[in-house]
């Protein structure tokens, strides 16, 4: 047999191999200069004032949280239809994860759904760009306005989609992003936090580097000897090492080349698949653009485990594909806090009938010929 066509994978090339070279040669493999350029690239790409970049996406958002002040007592309201990471974070701060329903067309975060769920503890609102297509930036700001919540975007898949012809990065108070190796670009581990607020910037350096600083004009002791350096925070250790971020830098200029051949194969996608009976392509509002992260059909059948059934047709002609996500309460570890199953229905139906099918720049039109022939005879069988 084929080897398994997976449902995303990295993109590498012979530049970015160089660039890491380049820097395994040089004198710093981390807390090198590196760091600060990819920065600034990444801040100019999304057009943001600041970009931190951290160890893990899940670290970004560690820090984001902790720039926004959330702590105990506080309630984070985000989608159930996310990785745990996005939930996680707030539970790490001691804060209480508070989920609202999604749309049932698009899988994002219900606005409307998200208000009802608003109470005095509300810290904080993190929608997530789900499957690489941006939330309603412009409901999120006036919700977070209105009510003095922070914005964080998680749009860890997002990197590369626009709203309202603006790239996402500079819309939310902090915006996230991934780099691990299925997501828009790679630093093999790698994630970022974009934002135009300088109090959470610096917030969000000092934690990135145990609460450390070395800028004299912080010091909250005087006239101290040239060594000398202060804590100020808990922080942690959650630096990007130098060979990633130059790796970082080689990738974030092929940014638009990756987005480009996704949307491509997404629209053949649309195109080939959309007289088949009982599976829907993914809707797309019209004011914003995808960075197609994933492409997530519905089955749609009264047969039973459709879904699963699918899965395991697909697999025996060796194409991969996934599940996101299974809503993120009914996981044991959640369910044990006293979240429970049947909460969010739209959430649930949508979850129940989603597979994410192959798709990322390098997939061939001659793999993606197959998915597409697979999905036919399947769509026959459901
Ligand atoms: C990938 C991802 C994360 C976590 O990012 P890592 O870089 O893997 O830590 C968080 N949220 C969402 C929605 C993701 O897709």
């Amino acid at each position: 047999m084929d080897r398994l066509i997976p449902y995303s994978r990295q993109h590498i090339d012979a530049a970015d191999i160089r660039a890491v070279v380049k820097v395994l040669k040089s004198d710093f493999l981390t807390q090198g200069p590196k760091i600060e350029q990819f920065e600034a690239i990444l801040a100019r790409v999304v057009g943001a004032r600041y970009a931190v970049v951290f160890s893990s996406g899940t670290a970004a958002l560690h820090a984001a949280y902790a720039a926004a002040g959330i702590g105990k007592g506080d309630e984070v309201i985000t989608s159930p239809l996310t990785f745990a990471a996005t939930g996680n974070m707030a539970l790490a701060l001691g804060a209480e994860v508070v989920f609202a329903d999604v749309n049932p067309e698009t899988g994002l975060l219900d606005p409307q759904e998200v208000e009802r769920k608003i109470t005095k503890r509300t810290k904080a609102v993190v929608p997530v760009d789900y499957a690489g297509l941006p939330v309603d930036l412009t409901a999120y700001r006036r919700i977070a306005k209105r009510h003095g919540l922070v914005f964080i975007e998680d749009s860890a898949q997002g990197l590369g989609a626009t709203y309202k012809r603006k790239p996402v990065g500079a819309q939310a108070d902090m915006t996230m992003f991934s780099f691990h190796p299925v997501k828009s670009i790679t630093t093999g581990e790698g994630g970022a936090i974009t934002t135009n607020n300088k109090t959470y910037y610096e917030k969000m350096l000092l934690f990135r580097t145990h609460g450390i600083t070395k800028d004299k004009t912080k010091y909250k002791r005087k006239d101290r000897a040239p060594w000398y350096h202060e804590m100020h925070e808990l922080g942690f250790n959650y630096r990007l090492t130098d060979l990633q971020a130059a790796l970082g830098v080689s990738q974030i200029k092929k940014l638009s080349q990756f987005i480009t051949a996704r949307a491509k194969l997404a629209r053949r996608y649309d195109r080939l698949l959309q007289n088949l009976k009982h599976i829907r392509t993914p809707i797309m509002p019209s004011d914003r653009t995808s960075a197609w992260h994933l492409y997530v059909i519905r089955i749609e059948s009264n047969k039973k485990d459709a879904r699963d059934f699918a899965f395991n047709e697909l697999r025996k002609k060796g194409i991969g594909t996934q599940v996101h996500y299974i809503p993120m309460y009914e996981h044991p570890y959640y369910a044990q806090l006293g979240y429970r199953k049947g909460s969010y229905p739209l959430a649930e139906m949508f979850s129940y009938s989603a597979l994410s099918i192959p798709l990322y720049p390098a997939l061939t039109r001659v793999q993606q010929d197959s998915v597409i022939a697979a999905l036919r005879a399947l769509d026959k069988k459901l």
